[in-house]
This record gives C-alpha cells, structure tokens and sequence, in this order.
C-alpha cells in the first residue's frame, strides 16, 4: 500500500532592486558583467573597517513600490540587523539584512495557472518581504579563485512566501506573477540570466486529506524558472520514495544540480548555521514619513489585475487578458492600438498575439523594441475592420512595415491592395465561379456545406486576391439558394 502525498511548497525570492546605487554607499548598482570587476566599489561595500553604511532613498522606495504591488503592509519603522556568516564573498563576517522588522509586512498574489481554456486562480500568502545587502560573486578556477565586489552592496528584496503552493506548476505560476508585478512597477527587471532573480524553494509532503505539514528539504539559490519546477517535482518523487519505503524526511538544505537533474544534501538542521544575528549599530531603525509614503502610492500605476478585468470585462478571454497584461509594455501597446475605437480588442489581441508577438519572439525582441509602432498596427489594422483588404493582404502589409517601415495607407495604395466591393462585380464573378466548377455545386447542393470553399477560391482567383472572401461566401450561398 502506498500513500496519496500532498506537496506544501512556498518559496523565498531574492530581486534584486533596479534603483541607480547599491543600498548603503552611492557606487553605480547593476552595472553587469561587461563593466571591469571590482569598479564599481568604495570602501562601504567592499567592508572595509571603520566604514560606515549610509541607506540610499532610491532602494526604500523601489522596496516599498515592490511590496505594494504584493499588497504588503508598508511598515512605517523598520530596522537592520547583522547576519554572520564568513565567506569570502563575504569579508567583513556579516551581512545586513532585515531581521524581526522588514520594511513589508503581509501580504498576497493571485496567480494563475492550468489549461489555457480553463485556467484556475488562486490566492498564494506573502509572509513579508525584507531588504538586504547582496554578496560579492565569486568565480572559481583550477587552481584559485576570484572575487568580484561590483555586486557587493546591491539593494535585494527578500520575499518570503507562505507555504500555500500545492504542485511545481502552482509554483511556476507564483513566480512568474512576481516577476511580472516587479517589472511592471520597475522594481526589478527580474533578468535571470544576471542574477536578478534567485530562489530558493522549501518543499514537504503531508498524506492527502490531512492538516499538519511534513518535514520540509530546501533547495537554494535556483537561477531559472526551469530549475525551480524540475528541482520541485525531483524533490517529491524523492520524499515520496523515503516515505513509501517507511523512512522520514531529514530536514536539511539540498543542493540542486541542474546537469545531473539531481538534488544532493548540503547541510542539516543539526549543522545550521548559527547566524548570531543582532541590531545594526550603524544604521538607525528606518521610519517612513507619513508625506512620503503617501507620494509613493499615488505614484503607483494601474495594476496589471485591474487591466486584466477590464480587458476581460470588454470581451477578451482570460487567456488572452493575461497575455496582454504579461508585462506593462504590452498592455501599453494593446491600449494605444485600441484606443481610437476603430479597432475591436478581439482583432488587436489577435494581431499582437499571432503576428507581432510571434515575430517579435523569432527575434528575440521585446516589445518595446518593435520596428513596429503601436500606431503604425492600428492603422494597418483599421483597413482589417473595414474589409478593405483581407487577412492575407494585411499580412503583407504588416510584413513590409515590420521590415522597412512605412505607413499602411501607402503601402496599400502603391501595391493596389484595396478590395473590390461593387456588389455587381462581385456577383459577375461569383456567377463565374459557379458556372466552372459544377462539382463543388452539386456537393454544396447535397449538403456538404464546405464545398463553398473551392467556390470562393475560383472568385479569389478572378479577382486576384482582391475581394473579401467573407462577403463572397455570402454572394454564392445567396445565388446557391
Ligand atoms: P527559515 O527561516 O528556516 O528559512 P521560514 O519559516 O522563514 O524558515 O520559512 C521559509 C520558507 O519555507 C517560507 O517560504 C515558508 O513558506 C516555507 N515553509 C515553511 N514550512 C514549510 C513546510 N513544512 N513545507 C514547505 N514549505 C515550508
Ligand atoms: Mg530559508
Ligand atoms: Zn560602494
């Protein structure tokens, strides 16, 4: 007999911070890997003694826009503590870090996940989320190893969830909701691949049906969304595999190794380290002014779940709502592209979606780098909704902008694109059509309703593309009877 486990997952999520210096010194924060190591230092970040922290204001307030967007708690005191620990991308023994006093209380994210068609939501709890200082990054070789401190000192957001993930998938989704919120109030541009975004994942089994959480593994420090779920689903076929065969869970850190696809121990709970953690003496505890504070949430800009109800509320479905909501640029373009009233959301949703995202995506570029502009589509689009020209022209067209640019109107006009709509011309070669092709009559005629395609093809051809084959099924199932 084996047991139904249930998975309790939640996470802990390291941003880090875009704002201009690093938390306690003004050096330039962020500045990646094609500046020359250890140049973006001073004394402060690099831990020399005797040097003094000082908080930038820039990091506060992208910490507090941050945990807004996860409908936290703003805490108007908060403080700093030492966390010890020697590493020697760590030298001065300590980091600061927020301790019994983060700068975000509670709060929570609605992910969504499943089936595009049938896509479920759910509310995953936010048990604070806290400022700290990051480490230098070490880079190991043969025979030695090298310390770089241009990381040293960046402001990181530390987002601790609750434990109310229940599969990699709802996991998967959590994460890729908190990147889309840092992004989307600037917070963090979440670039993984930089180390923007790390996480480490805490995950136990219960039986199904039963309250009290099992012991929990936790594996740290995952760079991709990728390793998160493929380390999640390991990590409970091995627990399940221990307690199946009568065994128990040793709570203990796991390293994951993304080659193998294996997780292997690291530390247990008995060889924890013990942080000694106590106030910061350098720093004073943090308190918001009631003023500032309240600038900073009239600064906040409209939520991408208000965007998504709307969109939703015009029409779309949830699927297409959440993709153009899937980063700010997005919602931006869908809006502009929408605005004049002239193209249905249905119509721009598609065309973002299929065509401009789609070529975008083969490029590797975001949208915010498209050749073509939001206005340059909704003109190209305009002549889609007044059957102008077919989908297959406007393809066209969109290709020669997205290429060389230009403007719809144009490129319509010179390519002599503009369909025909005399109803007596369209009815002549609709006759045509009929009187060539008895075959596909006769078929239409027994029933078999699709038979009208090979008709509209012999209409599309002796008018050279240029009727609109959604008015000539129209024509021919009128003549047809
Ligand atoms: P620590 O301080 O040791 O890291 P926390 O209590 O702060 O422990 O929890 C860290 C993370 O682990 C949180 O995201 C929390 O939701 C998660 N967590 C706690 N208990 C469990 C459990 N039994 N199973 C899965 N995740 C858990
Ligand atoms: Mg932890
Ligand atoms: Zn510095």
């Amino acid at each position: 007999m084996t047991t139904q486990f249930e998975p309790v997952i939640g996470l802990e999520i390291h941003v880090q911070l875009a704002s201009k210096t690093k938390l306690f010194c003004t050096c330039p924060n962020g500045v990646g890997e094609d500046t020359k190591p250890n140049t973006a230092v001073c004394p402060v970040c690099m831990g020399h003694p005797g040097t003094m922290p000082v908080l930038t204001e820039g990091a506060v307030a992208l910490a507090v826009r941050a945990g807004l967007s996860l409908h936290c708690e703003t805490q108007k005191r908060s403080s700093f503590s030492r966390k010890h620990y020697f590493y020697p991308d760590l030298p001065k023994g300590y980091q600061i870090t927020q301790f019994d006093e983060p700068i975000n209380g509670a709060g929570y994210v609605e992910i969504t996940f499943g089936p595009k068609d049938n896509l479920q939501k759910k509310r995953i709890g936010i048990h604070h989320a806290h400022l700290e200082e990051d480490a230098a990054k070490s880079s190991h070789f043969a025979d030695h190893s090298l310390v770089d401190f241009n990381r040293s000192g960046s402001p990181l957001l530390e987002i601790v969830s609750m434990p109310d993930m229940r599969s990699p998938d709802e996991a998967y989704a959590y994460l890729t909701e908190i990147k889309r919120l840092m992004r989307w109030v600037g917070a963090s541009n979440c670039d993984m691949e930089k180390g923007e975004l790390r996480v480490d994942v805490n995950v136990s089994l219960r039986p199904v049906g039963t309250e009290k959480f099992g012991t929990r593994t936790e594996l740290k420090n995952l760079n991709s969304f990728k390793a998160v779920r493929d380390a999640l689903q390991f990590e409970i076929n091995r627990q399940t595999e221990v307690l199946n065969a009568g065994g128990q869970v040793k709570q203990e850190t796991r390293l994951w190794d993304k080659v193998e696809c294996v997780s292997r121990p690291m530390r247990s709970k008995e060889d924890a380290l013990d942080y000694r953690y106590f106030p910061e003496p350098d720093l004073p505890p943090l308190v918001l002014k009631d003023e500032w504070l309240e600038n900073i949430k009239a600064g906040m800009p409209e939520m991408p779940s208000s965007k998504e109800a709307r969109f939703m509320a015009a029409g779309l479905s949830a699927y297409d709502a959440g993709v153009l909501t899937s980063s700010r640029e997005i919602a931006d373009y869908f809006e502009t592209v929408t605005k004049s009233g002239k193209v249905s959301l249905k119509t721009a949703s598609n065309w973002i979606q299929t065509d401009l995202l789609g070529m975008l995506h083969a490029e590797k570029k975001e949208i915010e780098n498209s050749p073509m502009s939001a206005v340059q589509l909704a003109e190209l689009l305009e002549f889609v909704e007044g059957g102008k020209i077919n989908r297959k022209q406007a393809r066209e067209v969109f290709d020669e902008i997205y290429a060389h640019g230009g403007k719809a109107a144009d490129i319509i006009a010179k390519r002599g694109m503009v369909q025909v709509t005399d109803e007596g011309q369209l009815e002549a070669w609709a006759k045509e059509a009929i009187a060539a092709n008895p075959k596909a009559v006769a078929d239409y005629q027994k029933g078999n309703k699709a038979a009208i395609g090979a008709l509209v093809g012999g209409v599309m051809k002796l008018s050279k593309g240029k009727a609109n084959p959604r008015v000539i099924s129209q024509i021919l199932a009128k003549l047809l009877g």
